[in-house]
């Protein structure tokens, strides 16, 4: 019997073994089967990912590493131009096929695009798969045939046309054969000089087995209480937090997808809290169709209206935003959670992104900025998408004069306070009346409650009224010399 020739399989935002189309295509074909990562060099205009997701991709890859080792596999690092370091394993392993997952940004899609020619022009079989959304961002059209700009019926049309394919089995054997690799540690990308990753450890586990253990979790209960708890930042568990599990590809969202809707179908979950869930990740795929028809999603306001908006530059502001010393509890005790764990509630990243482009009157490109660095689960299309949304500039994004207030919505939100006490422990001993507005509480509650404003914790860096008033001000300016008032 003929041996087959080997099969290259790039990983890329697919670091799993379940699931994964193109991993199982390179298995068909029989032969051994080469996983390799690139740290890609010098492809122009990509984004260089944040410290934050930096620190789990490290961590992510490590873990991939031991489950392929496990079963008899090797995952091959090198660094350099994807499309010379693929055709020089291609020739070093004399592979006949190599196999990807896509990525829908710019300039990855080219890439890939130009990468597929030239081994297809050489006479290999190159092929990629979509492991990363439920449907393609071009598979679901509008009635005329467009793309969807506004969510209701976008996800109205997802529940109607998307129907999971069969679950892909983990490989629990690899052929393989050895091919030299870099090491993991030389790539620098754990934190050193100073670390400042103990927060984050302490929360993830990074990697397949932690991504399904979190969802196992969050399926055990959690769940059937999504629809309520979701904007509760003092519950832990009243999320999935699979974001970042999601950003890296250890868990992908059919496989979501399928254990929702079984569960829901064999009564263990309420659908309607359930369902919302499904819609979150709907918002997901979403901000995916947003990317891949706006390829600057992270820069340019998708409604160009905002071009003329009249942003501040205030680097005292945006320093007190991002230390979490705004004055404003709920505000100070998201950007606290941001910086030491990686990591937000969505309900506070929205409280959080309304006071820096609305109170500070900043511009929303610096605010994305910031997440992209510091967060575990910053990705190119939630992150932009979301701070579009929040500032008004985005697809079917609220609109610009609902200004969050960061008291009132940290009262209904907090419900126990439990969250503001967490992240900003000096204000801890204050009552709940004062939590969110430690400058209304009288001299002697404060004096009680051990805070010194502008000591222990900052003054308001700006006052809400005055700040709301200024910000629709500039808005409505925006629009009169737009003539569209
Ligand atoms: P769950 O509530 O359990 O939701 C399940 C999954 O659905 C999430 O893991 C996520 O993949 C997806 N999801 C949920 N809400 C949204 C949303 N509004 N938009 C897109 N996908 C969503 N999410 C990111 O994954 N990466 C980002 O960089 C990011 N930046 C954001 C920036 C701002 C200013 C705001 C307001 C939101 C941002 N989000 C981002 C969306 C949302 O806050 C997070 O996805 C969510 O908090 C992750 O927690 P979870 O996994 O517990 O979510």
């Amino acid at each position: 019997m003929p041996v087959s020739p080997p099969a290259i399989v790039w990983f890329r935002e697919d670091l799993r073994l379940a699931d994964n189309p193109a991993i199982a295509a390179a298995i068909e074909l029989g032969g051994p089967v080469v996983c390799v990562y690139v740290r890609e060099a010098g492809l122009e205009g990509a984004r260089p990912l944040g410290g934050a997701s930096l620190w789990w991709l490290d961590k992510s890859l490590r873990a991939f590493s031991d489950s392929l080792e496990a079963i008899g596999g090797q995952l091959v690092l090198r660094t350099g131009k994807a499309g010379e370091v693929l055709p020089a394993l291609v020739k070093e392993t004399g592979a006949q096929a190599v196999f990807w997952n896509r990525r829908y940004g710019e300039p990855e899609r080219s890439q890939d695009a130009a990468i597929k020619a030239s081994l297809r022009g050489a006479g290999l079989r190159a092929e990629s798969f979509n492991a990363r959304l439920l449907m393609e961002p071009w598979e679901l059209k509008t009635g005329a045939g467009g793309w969807y700009r506004v969510f209701t019926p976008f996800w109205r049309a997802l529940q109607a046309a998307y129907a999971p394919a069969p679950a892909l089995p983990a490989p629990s054997r690899l052929k393989s054969i050895k091919a030299e690799s870099e090491a993991l540690s030389g790539w620098g990308w754990h934190p050193t000089g100073p670390d400042w990753s103990a927060g984050l450890a302490d929360m993830w586990t990074p990697g397949e087995a932690g991504a399904r253990a979190r969802l196992e979790e969050f399926l055990d209960g959690p769940i059937n209480q999504y629809a309520e708890n979701r904007n509760r930042p003092d519950e832990a568990r009243s999320t999935s937090r699979l974001s970042p599990h999601l950003r890296f590809g250890e868990i992908g969202p059919a496989q979501i997808w399928r254990a929702v809707k079984d569960g829901i179908d064999a009564g263990r979950y309420d659908e309607r809290n359930a369902m919302v869930f499904l819609s979150e990740i709907a918002w997901r795929e979403f901000s995916n169709v947003l990317l891949h028809f706006n390829p600057d999603l992270a820069r340019a306001n998708y409604n160009p209206s905002f071009d003329q908006m009249p942003w501040r530059k205030d680097k005292n502001a945006l320093t007190a935003w991002a230390r979490g010393q705004t004055g404003y509890p709920m505000v100070d005790a998201g950007m606290r959670e941001l910086w030491h764990t990686g990591w937000m509630h969505n309900r506070v990243r929205m409280i959080a992104a309304s006071f820096l482009c609305k109170h500070l009157l900043l511009p929303w490109q610096a605010g994305e900025e910031w997440f992209w660095d510091t967060l575990v689960d910053a990705d190119p299309a939630a992150n932009a998408a979301s701070w579009q949304w929040t500032a008004g500039s985005g697809a079917d994004a609220a609109p610009y004069f609902r200004v969050f207030n960061p008291i009132s919505q940290g009262s209904k939100f907090d419900v126990t306070g439990g969250y503001v006490r967490r992240w900003c422990p000096e204000l801890s001993r204050l009552p709940d009346k004062f939590l969110h507005a430690p400058f209304e509480a009288p001299g002697n509650v404060l004096a009680d409650a051990g805070i010194e404003l502008g000591k222990t914790y900052p003054k308001p860096i700006v006052d809400h009224s005055a700040a709301r008033e200024r910000a629709l001000d500039a808005y409505k300016q925006t629009r009169q010399e737009q003539g569209a008032e």
